[in-house]
């Protein structure tokens, strides 16, 4: 176990000449408030000093005078992440990137965009279109997150069925090492068998290999024409048929979108925009989109028939009421309880079916609320449990008896643990328990490698040796 040193006045000083005084912060309420992330974790040690640096260079000094001082570093987006990954375990500097939002070129000719890791995600897709062009990076959160904190959790979201997770969207990262030095790993190229692709590595690393300061981002023309629609059915075994049945289709859907009826009801009442039979329904949200109008015309039919295939009671155009709904789920559940927690499962698509169907059967089986809703045509399911009136014990000892059972059955159906959250500080444990420890030893490895001191976001993803 590594030991790390507290933040002294002669730190604060350092910090000081570094990004000027106004930018290093001790007051309380914002060592508390950068503390916290959307998981609800507490901070198991707040931060000692929340530091604003405006370049890479400062991150770079600020790098090295932790691995001096042995003082440990926890970079922060816009804290919207849901797995404690911001949450300082050690105490220390936390390192937020607030400063660094600007977008730096759009070029539409190359198909890519420059930015600093701090700009918001809607920042990045609204400066695409204005160009005609699509940054297709798209989680729920694009409102609030930053495209920095969307690299290091490989974020998904709802355009990742037909473009891919925040991984495929880039073409280079330029970082700060954990030791201090400046890099620029990837280049604007279309293929590249150079060595390793050291990009990728950053990529869904949360902030335990490296700060990322800089990212080119690939964008790609965007389609003029798009279709919404809500298929709407009676029972689970009926919606999730239709998910594969589209997936072999020719119309490659952008977004396949699943919620429970339990979500279906709470998100509506949350909302309140009735949609057709909320009391009752399943609901599939897709998504195309076309270069022409025919195109979406036979893309719409073939939707068309597969629902009337797969038994669907209704289908209808979804507007902006239904997205409005399905972006409110987690948000609608939240004041139902004081705690709760979600699953991020991802399962292969051809087990999407029987995972959904036997998890929310063993769900139903406890004491605590259980909703489900999926990124369904990637496989990413995810489950919403509510303590609310629960005795701490009851809800804890079910929860930990829920995922007994859940994860090794996702492992089982060739799963994992997280497929767009990430493993922050709230799965460590499970991430030590179910990975192959092979793969296991070589990511500590790497870590180790490249954070000789282990100063960069302690805690998170893997155990401390
Ligand atoms: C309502 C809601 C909806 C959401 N919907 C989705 C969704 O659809 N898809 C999805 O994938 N996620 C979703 N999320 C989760 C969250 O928004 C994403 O994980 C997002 O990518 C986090 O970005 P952030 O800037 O807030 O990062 P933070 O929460 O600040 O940080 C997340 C992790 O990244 C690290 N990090 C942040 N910035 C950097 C950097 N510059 N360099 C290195 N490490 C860094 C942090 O140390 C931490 O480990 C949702 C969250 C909420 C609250």
């Amino acid at each position: 176990m590594k030991t790390y040193q507290a933040v002294t006045e002669a730190v604060l000083q350092e910090l000081r000449e570094i990004t000027g005084a106004a930018h290093v912060k001790t007051a309380p309420h914002i060592l508390q408030s950068y503390s916290e992330d959307e998981s609800g974790m507490l901070a198991h040690r707040q931060a000692e000093v929340v530091v604003f640096p405006g370049t890479a260079e400062e991150i770079s000094r600020i790098m090295k005078l932790a691995n001096r001082r042995r003082i440990p570093v926890t970079p922060r987006g816009a804290g919207t992440g849901v797995c404690g990954g911001v949450v300082p375990v050690y105490g220390g500097i936390v390192v937020s990137m607030e400063r660094l939002n600007r977008i730096l070129e759009v070029r539409e000719n190359g198909l890519y965009l420059v930015a600093e890791a701090g700009v918001r995600t809607a920042d990045i897709q609204a400066a695409a279109r204005a160009k005609g062009l699509l940054y297709a990076g798209d989680p729920c959160s694009s409102d609030s997150c930053f495209i920095g904190g969307n690299l290091a959790t490989n974020a998904g979201g709802n355009k990742a069925v037909r473009y891919g997770t925040t991984r495929q969207q880039v073409y280079a990262v330029e970082a700060v090492l954990p030791t201090g030095e400046i890099t620029q790993f990837g280049s604007v190229l279309k293929k590249c068998s150079t060595g390793f692709c050291l990009e990728q590595l950053l990529i869904g690393s949360e902030g335990i290999l490296g700060i990322i300061t800089k990212v080119i981002l690939k964008l790609v023309p965007l389609p003029p024409y798009r279709f919404d629609g809500l298929i709407i059915f009676s029972s689970l075994e009926q919606a999730v048929s239709l998910v594969p049945k589209l997936m072999q289709s020719a119309v490659n859907p952008t977004s396949v979108e699943f919620m429970d009826k339990k979500f279906v009801r709470r998100a509506v009442q949350y909302c309140r925009v009735p949609l057709p039979h909320w009391q009752d329904a399943y609901y599939v949200i897709v998504t195309l989109e076309a270069f022409c109008s025919e195109e979406l015309a036979r893309m719409t039919e073939t939707l068309v028939a597969l629902g009337e295939t797969c038994g669907a009671v209704d289908m209808v155009k979804a507007d902006e009421r239904v997205w409005k709904v399905r972006r409110n789920c987690l948000e609608s559940t939240r004041e139902l309880s004081r705690e709760s927690t979600s699953e991020d499962l991802v399962v292969p698509l051809l087990q999407i079916g029987n995972c959904l169907h036997t998890l929310m059967k063993k769900a139903a089986t406890y004491s605590f609320e259980a909703f489900c809703l999926a990124h369904a045509g990637d496989g990413n399911l995810h489950f919403q449990l509510l303590r609310g009136d629960l005795p701490a014990a009851v809800w804890q000892a079910e929860v930990a008896d829920f995922r007994k059972f859940a994860y090794p059955f996702v492992y089982r159906s060739g799963g994992r643990l997280s497929g767009e959250h990430g493993i922050g500080c709230k799965r460590v444990a499970y991430m030590e328990a179910y990975t192959d420890p092979v793969e296991l030893a070589v990511m500590k490895k790497i870590k180790n490698a490249l954070d000789p001191h282990g100063i960069l976001n302690p805690g998170k993803v893997l155990r401390e040796e």
